[in-house]
């Protein structure tokens, strides 16, 4: 039996050189459109790598702004996919548990204020600077803390390099060239869909090489952003969120967002509990 974790993100997708615009123009709403599409196709190589190399369950988790990014009706029909208008609640890395055994990165992008990246954002800060991550590396982190492996990682040059590093043999794919932070050289979509379908097939063959990505106890948390995402980067919780547990530390910084809680927020205009 084996289980497999696809986390997502889209800007580290092939194609897609600068962030979402929001005005609600037709333009834009092509424009996402085809974004969203190059990401489920990426998607759709790794669920497929995923079941050519033997899984039996491929969870995949739409995890970007929003999350209902990925067009669902275009999705390998054997996997199943987390997504939803709360993107973070309940939990960011939603039914993850000590039963799979793989994680999957796809459309990763650097952390924030990492020079010369594309759409570099989110630092995560563990103990005063001790270390930085990521929002790949740091799925890889929770990914690790219950015991699941990270074997692949798409994205630009930069976020590839970063989770490398932490993570020693995981497989990389490049699927583009950051030139700066809105501008790259892009494999076509075949290509980087390629990358990705070879990438995770090898990093599926070579798990027993690879080891889950532990961080050690005890931690102190925040999250350093800038408006914009342009640096200077700042903490967002005036306090670190501090403890033993790195999920439960995990879980109760992400409460502490002003974004999170949607539970009893609007959302999208309306009211979650019909009152
Ligand atoms: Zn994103």
């Amino acid at each position: 039996m084996m289980k497999v974790y696809i986390q997502t993100d889209i800007e580290g997708v092939a194609g897609v050189t600068f962030f979402d615009r929001h005005e609600d123009t037709i333009s834009n709403y092509h424009h996402r459109q085809r974004m969203r599409r190059l990401l489920t196709q990426e998607v759709n190589a790794a669920v497929k790598a995923s079941f050519d190399k033997g899984a039996d369950v491929v969870l995949v988790n739409d995890n970007h702004g929003n999350s209902y990014n990925i067009l669902f009706e275009e999705l390998d029909s054997r996997c199943e996919i987390l997504h939803g208008r709360a993107s973070t609640q309940p939990f960011w890395l939603q039914d993850i548990d000590d039963g799979f055994d793989i994680m999957v990165l796809v459309g990763m992008h650097a952390m924030g204020g990492t020079e010369g990246a594309n759409l570099p954002h989110s630092k995560w800060i563990l103990n005063d600077g001790e270390i930085y991550l990521s929002e790949a590396s740091m799925a890889a982190a929770i990914a690790g803390y219950y015991g699941v492996k990270t074997v692949f990682v798409s994205g630009d040059d930069h976020i590839t390099q970063e989770v490398a590093d932490k993570v020693p043999g995981i497989v990389t794919g490049v699927v583009k060239k950051a030139l700066g932070p809105y501008f790259a050289r892009s494999k076509m979509p075949h290509a980087a869909q390629n990358i990705i379908y070879e990438g995770v097939c090898k990093g599926i063959e070579k798990q027993k090489d690879i080891e889950p990505y532990i961080l050690k106890a005890p931690f102190s948390l925040n999250l350093l952003e800038s408006e914009g995402h342009i640096p200077p980067f700042e903490k967002i919780l005036d306090e670190d969120i501090k403890g033993d547990d790195l999920v439960d530390v995990f879980k109760r910084t992400l409460d502490s967002f002003p974004w999170n809680n949607f539970g009893m927020k609007h959302v999208d205009g309306f009211r979650y509990l019909g009152t």
